[in-house]
């Protein structure tokens, strides 16, 4: 549910960590349809943000997949590998308004004193009153309060967070010196006006902490709409599968239907002869209320 009045803008923002595989299709295909049915801009964004994860050639492979499977984006490709300078003001300008702060702890000491949450250890607050006298800081956190963010997500309905009790005090600039995925995420959907954002919903549990930095940063909030993620039978998630289960740039069109299929639209009566014949349709019948509004939902490649 928005109110924004600024014309629909979307993004789909693939990290490059090896080649385009189901769930991220998936993410790709339903960004890009509900931008698209609503007469919305759907820009390109490549997530080159954590060298030491990256899979060299991927974001070209990804954007020759995409390319071929028939999207279109609009502007050129933004590399945020590119961006850190932008990355570089906002961390300065949360630091100078005191809503973040240098910490000393490493992952390990952080474990030890932290309870466990559903996204990794819960900051324990540690550095939260000024580095303790003799360490140097590490990483740059984000102060959180109790209170509880939420939000109304188009696809899975109400979400409500208390970031401090469920994350803790969050990272936006690494000990090795990288900003973190959070911070980049927001700078960029401000600096790119994205107003709509489809992805996975395993990155449901970081919408509150987004929308947060925003309000920090005095950023507009986009609306949000999470699709459920891929899982096999006994509910597993696929990624690691999915890594390996790369779409096959020859065959664009059954990739495309499965796509379909598990975001429950209704697939063409008769095959599509041609990928723009398969587009036409889908441009035409898509329809983002029909995608099932849970997290996760399983699927049988072939079925
Ligand atoms: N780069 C993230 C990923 O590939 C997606 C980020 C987003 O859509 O906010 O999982």
């Amino acid at each position: 549910m928005t109110t924004d009045p600024r014309p629909y803008r979307g993004r789909f923002a693939p990290s490059p960590t090896g080649a385009l595989h189901f769930g991220s299709l998936v993410a790709a295909v339903a960004s890009y349809l509900d931008a698209r049915t609503r007469q919305g801009q759907w820009l390109m964004r490549m997530e080159d943000l954590d060298p030491p994860r990256e899979v060299p050639g991927a974001a070209d492979n990804i954007l020759r997949t995409l390319e071929a499977f028939g999207f279109e984006w609009d502007g050129p490709v933004v590399y945020q590998s590119q961006r850190q300078e932008a990355y570089r003001q906002a961390a300065q300008q949360l630091l100078e308004q005191a809503h973040a702060y240098e910490c000393a702890c490493s992952r390990r000491e952080i474990t030890l004193a932290g309870r466990m949450g559903e996204e990794g250890p819960i900051y324990p607050g540690t550095c939260r009153p000024g580095l303790p006298a003799g360490r140097q800081p590490r990483s740059l956190r984000i102060r959180t309060h109790a209170g509880v963010i939420g939000f109304h997500d188009r696809i899975q309905g109400p979400v409500r967070q208390s970031i401090e009790k469920e994350t803790g005090d969050f990272v936006i600039r690494r000990a090795d010196g990288l900003f973190a995925y959070q911070l980049a995420v927001v700078v960029d959907d401000a600096w790119q006006g994205i107003t709509h954002i489809v992805r996975g919903a395993d990155l449901i549990l970081s919408t509150p902490r987004q929308l947060y930095l925003q309000s920090l940063l005095g950023y507009p909030s986009p609306g949000y709409a999470h699709l459920p993620v891929v899982v096999d039978d006994a509910g597993n998630k696929l990624s690691k599968q999915a890594k390996s289960m790369p779409v096959d740039i020859r065959r664009p069109l059954p990739a495309l239907r499965a796509a379909f299929l598990f975001l429950h639209q209704a697939p063409p009566e008769e095959e599509p002869a041609s990928l723009d014949e398969f587009w036409q349709w889908a441009l035409e019948n898509w329809d983002t209320g029909r995608i099932p509004g849970r997290r996760t939902a399983p699927f049988r490649p072939g079925g």
